[in-house]
């Protein structure tokens, strides 16, 4: 293979990438890269620069050093090519309470220019996938917590990215509700061969669904590989005890802003 073709094979390619905030470094130096169609779970304690990295990939934060690519594109240089080719659904919910379901799809859809008729479609498909047609005409505030993150994946998907980045889905969600949501996102995966970057503090998810795991702590990938590679290099036999013995056993609460500390409450609250 020619190192072109390799390139053209990868949906997210980053190399030697640093972000700092005046002088504190929440990412240094990290390079990987995720091929197409591959699901990648991007693992690491509370302060590790989970969401920092995922925000840069997402044209949200600007990189202090570096090169990205997301499908061949430069999130710096290219913002407009690289935010159609993305979905995303963030860690808080941000749906319109006041609108319906499928107002809020139809929303997205109009910001994205999608087409009216290919947009009804879309929309269709994509609530009849995660089984929310029947609520279509329901305002979203009287949804249970894990109706609101189906609609989020359903609405991430409407532009049909070729990526789709997922911070923490799964927080606060019941394990029905956990693994409902994985199938349809690997059947999406299957069928519309869309890479999958999420990240996840339940290790048995990351188990499960990611081919490839990175972990990283204090804005450095420590470990990248299968989980049987991971637990294969540390000597354990479940994901969680490779990623403790990688990580170690503080607890990193140190770490987190107050407004993570704001967010993790309203998350409480809203459970
Ligand atoms: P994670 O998602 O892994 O929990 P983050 O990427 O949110 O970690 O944060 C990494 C580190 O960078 C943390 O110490 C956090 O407090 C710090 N950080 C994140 N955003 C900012 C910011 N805007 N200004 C200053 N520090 C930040």
């Amino acid at each position: 293979m020619l190192p072109e073709d390799k390139e053209n094979n990868l949906a997210i390619e980053v190399k030697s990438l640093t972000k700092k905030f005046n002088d504190f470094t929440a990412v240094n130096n990290i390079s990987f890269s995720v091929d197409k169609a591959e699901i990648f779970a991007f693992l690491g304690p509370n302060g590790a620069g989970k969401s920092t990295t995922i925000k840069i990939l997402t044209t949200l934060l600007k990189p202090t050093e570096g090169k990205i690519r997301i499908n061949g594109f430069d999130p710096v240089k290219e913002q407009d090519r690289v935010r159609k080719s993305f979905g995303i659904v963030f860690q808080d919910p941000s749906l319109d309470d006041e609108l319906t379901a499928y107002e809020n799809m139809d929303f997205h859809g109009v910001l994205y220019n999608l087409d009216g008729d290919l947009r009804k479609k879309r929309i269709e498909e994509l609530l009849k996938i995660v089984e929310l047609w029947d609520k279509k005409d329901l305002l979203v505030k009287t949804f249970s917590g894990g109706m609101k993150r189906r609609l989020e994946i359903a609405r991430g998907l409407l532009h049909h990215p070729k990526v789709f980045f997922l911070d923490e889905p799964t927080l606060g969600l019941d394990p029905q509700t956990r693994n409902q949501m994985w199938s349809y996102i690997v059947d999406l995966n299957k069928k519309e061969g869309i890479t999958v970057f999420f990240t996840t503090h339940y290790m048995g998810e990351a188990e499960k669904i990611a081919r490839r795991i990175a972990i990283i702590d204090h804005g450095t990938i420590i470990k990248l590989g299968t989980a049987e590679e991971l637990k294969k290099s540390t000597g354990t036999n479940s994901l969680e005890e490779a990623f403790l013995q990688l990580t170690g056993h503080k607890i990193r609460e140190e770490h987190s802003s107050p407004l993570d500390k704001m967010r993790q409450r309203r998350r409480m609250f809203h459970r």
